[in-house]
């Protein structure tokens, strides 16, 4: 076998000019998308209107936290705050890159400063301080930034006295920023506990890959916990845990279903009904 796809392989005519070549293939990219679970083949324009759900077996892939945000909460009604925090490289680390660069190219290569994007929006009229986890910047990993605009949404949320809302995709801190990354997991719980004060929910949701120190402080830390099916949820990896216990760990292991079955989660819940059941949770849990 080829490995290779048919629509993947050239056309057996006679190779266009420069210019028509770039011009075709412009009108071709993008069109055609490919399930990783099933291997279904799909319109991109179908795969975007189900918010990047298989429409054959109901896979959820990535979904950029813009999207999610914009299709969750009522029509532009998002506002964004902190947006233009950035990180300040404060050990001047350095591994097969500078953090510097990295941090440059990834800003450029994605046009956001850092992984997590936060603002106030509304969910059925009513006001909500959220954020949501950007994992294609970084793996979502928290370094000051992300912790400070996590702190923010709970701080936010205090100051107009409404629930507040976190979605987390992250491998976990970040180690570029050694100690002050760790540190990021007390400081967003103490701004989460400062927050109980107002007597108003804070809802979770864990999507696919929630990990390390974010899984760790105040993801899991929801008065109302839920995920994405499929979601992979953990402190540490499961070889690491499989080395450490010398044991086979059991199937689905760190999933949001078997997670769901031993209590950790309180519900799991699809893309296409998110919006619905958050605002049915505000409106059963918030004044
Ligand atoms: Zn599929």
């Amino acid at each position: 076998m080829s490995g290779q796809a048919w629509f993947q392989k050239k056309p057996k005519i006679a190779a266009p000019g420069p210019a028509e070549a770039s011009a075709n293939s412009s009108r071709m990219e993008g069109i055609w998308e490919k399930c990783d679970e099933c291997g279904d083949i799909m319109l991109a324009e179908e795969l975007t209107k189900a918010l990047n759900v298989c429409p054959s077996c109901g896979h959820h892939m990535a979904l950029p936290a813009r999207v999610r945000i914009n299709s969750l909460c009522d029509p532009d009604s998002f506002e964004e705050f902190d947006a233009d925090l950035e990180s300040m490289d404060p050990l001047q680390f350095s591994d097969s890159k500078k953090y510097k660069d990295r941090i440059k190219s990834t800003m450029k290569a994605l046009g956001e400063k850092d992984a997590f994007i936060a603002g106030v929006g509304t969910f059925d009229g009513r006001r909500v301080s959220l954020g949501c986890f950007n994992f294609d910047y970084m793996g979502g990993s928290m370094g000051s930034v992300v912790g400070e605009k996590v702190t923010r949404v709970f701080e936010r949320a205090i100051e107009l006295k409404c629930p507040a809302i976190v979605f987390s995709a992250s491998g976990g801190a970040r180690m570029q920023e050694g100690i002050l990354s760790l540190m990021q997991m007390a400081k967003t719980c103490a701004a989460l506990n400062a927050f109980r004060e107002i007597r108003q929910p804070y809802i979770s949701v864990l999507l696919h890959p929630t990990t390390g120190g974010v899984a760790a402080s105040f993801s899991f830390l929801g008065d109302v916990i839920i995920a994405e099916p499929r979601a992979l949820i953990g402190f540490a990896g499961a070889r690491v845990i499989e080395q450490t216990i010398r044991q086979k760990l059991p199937e689905g292991f760190q999933r949001s279903e078997f997670l769901l079955e031993h209590g950790m989660l309180d519900a799991i819940v699809q893309r296409k009904d998110m919006r619905g059941k958050l605002i049915q949770m505000l409106g059963l849990l918030a004044s």
